[in-house]
């Protein structure tokens, strides 16, 4: 029987584990942490992504621990109403837009893999150093906490290990350094009274002046029934650090680019000032690969597509390709051949996100509307923008990252 070892277990790897179980393929996890915490902040879930979720089982228990998205809206920096669109089931799809801490989302997954597929599917402290293929199989080799030594051999191997992945190392080692996008970012948590619907996700200002993404990912936190607020201050500047998930942020670095931003739906600065903790990150992506894997060996999710996070398409996309890797194994017994297929059908189709994510996510109507004002707040909005130019930045994003509400209903592929 095929065995697959999955190299990390964040969001795409521990998808990839549940989709492989439903297929029948056995699988093992090999996460380089010892300990899964509750690391990082807030991630979205659009519906192409909660439909795999909700498949698998997970709903209840994702909306348990998340914030069922209501709406998206969009201000300037002057606080002024841009344009609000209803998101996930208010919207109409089938599936809701789930608004979750990671480290919550990533625990859903990996009680449930624990539970399906046993205590032992996921090992961790197991940090790839290396693989090599030889004789019908692959030969995975793992740095141990305590610096010794380990290997494990599977029939195929996919690199789910993020951003810094090592698979992808090893696969393209005279790939470029990182796109930095000039645009850092801060982000942060701070327990809120709830914002506009109590289930907003809120866009506001533009990128050269900074923009502000707010949005609740824990309900009620407290006896007061504030929730946990997610947010991230984005900014061009030529300055950034290196990437790294954990890194401290300094609210000096970037208060007073939104010192004046008190409106009567946020005070930006005391609701920033208020934060129980803030992390820097700079906005940076890589040009998508010509190709993926070889042979025994893939790539899949942020390891395999690195985008800048301006869609709400980094969890997403990586949830599509585990389900469209277990499709494809399922359906050819050669292990080559079933990754050749997954990465036609996903390589393209990622690097189309990669590339909106650039340069039209849904924040161009931000841009729009501060290029058209030339940054001065409006008298009436359908004197800068009509409603039917928003729509048309926003579903044409839905369509490339594969979301619209069409090629939801329209798509029989996939049984719900
Ligand atoms: C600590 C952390 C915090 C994050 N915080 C946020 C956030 O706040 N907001 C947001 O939008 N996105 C965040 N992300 C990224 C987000 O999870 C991904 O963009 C997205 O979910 C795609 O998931 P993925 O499985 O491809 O990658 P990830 O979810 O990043 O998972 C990769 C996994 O591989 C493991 N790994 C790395 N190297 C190795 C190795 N050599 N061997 C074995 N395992 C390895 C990592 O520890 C991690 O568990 C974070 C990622 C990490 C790792």
């Amino acid at each position: 029987m095929t065995q697959v070892a999955i190299i990390g277990g964040g969001i795409g790897g521990l998808t990839l584990a549940l989709e492989l179980h439903v297929a029948g393929i056995d699988c093992k996890v090999f996460e380089a942490v010892e300990r899964l915490g509750t690391v990082g902040v807030g991630i979205n879930v659009l519906p192409h992504a909660t439909r795999t979720l909700s498949r698998l089982g997970l709903r209840d228990e994702l909306a348990s621990v998340a914030v069922t998205t209501r709406e998206h809206v969009f201000y300037n920096r002057f606080g002024q109403h841009i344009y609000s669109e209803p998101a996930g089931r208010y919207a109409g799809y089938e599936w809701p837009q789930f608004s979750v801490h990671r480290g919550d989302l990533q625990e859903v997954l990996r009680r449930a893999v624990r539970a399906r597929l046993g205590e032992h599917a996921v090992v961790t402290g197991h940090r790839c150093v290396s693989f090599e293929e030889s004789n019908g199989a692959v030969t995975v080799r793992f740095a141990l906490p305590d610096g010794g030594r380990t290997s494990h051999r599977a029939d195929g191997v996919v690199g789910c290990d993020g951003v810094h992945s090592a698979v992808r190392r090893q696969l393209h080692p005279d790939e470029g350094d990182p796109v930095y996008s000039g645009v850092n970012m801060w982000r942060g948590v701070t327990v809120w009274p709830p914002l506009l619907t109590g289930a907003s996700m809120v866009r506001a200002g533009w990128l050269t002046t900074g923009k502000l993404v707010a949005y609740p990912i824990r309900d009620r936190v407290d006896d007061r029934g504030r929730q946990l607020l997610n947010w991230v201050f984005e900014i061009e500047t030529p300055r950034h650090a290196d990437r790294d998930w954990n890194r401290a942020g300094r609210i000096e670095d970037f208060l007073p680019a939104i010192a004046d931003w008190r409106f009567d739906w946020l005070d930006a600065p005391e609701m920033i000032t208020a934060a129980d903790l803030v992390l820097e990150y700079p906005m940076v992506d890589q040009d998508p690969l010509p190709w993926w894997g070889a042979g025994r060996v893939t790539l899949l999710g942020d390891a395999a597509h690195p985008m800048v996070p301006r869609g709400s398409n980094g969890a997403g996309q990586a949830i599509l390709d585990a389900t469209a890797l277990a499709t494809a194994l399922r359906t050819h017994t050669d292990v080559a051949t079933a990754f050749a297929v997954y990465e036609r059908e996903r390589r393209p189709a990622t690097a189309a996100v990669v590339h909106a994510n650039r340069a039209n996510p849904p924040d161009a109507i931000l841009r729009e509307v501060y290029e058209r004002t030339r940054d001065r707040p409006f008298r009436r909005i359908e004197d800068v923008i009509t409603v039917a130019e928003l729509e048309d930045i926003t579903n044409g994003y839905k369509r490339t990252a594969g979301y619209s509400l069409d090629a939801l209903r329209n798509s029989a592929t996939e049984k719900d």
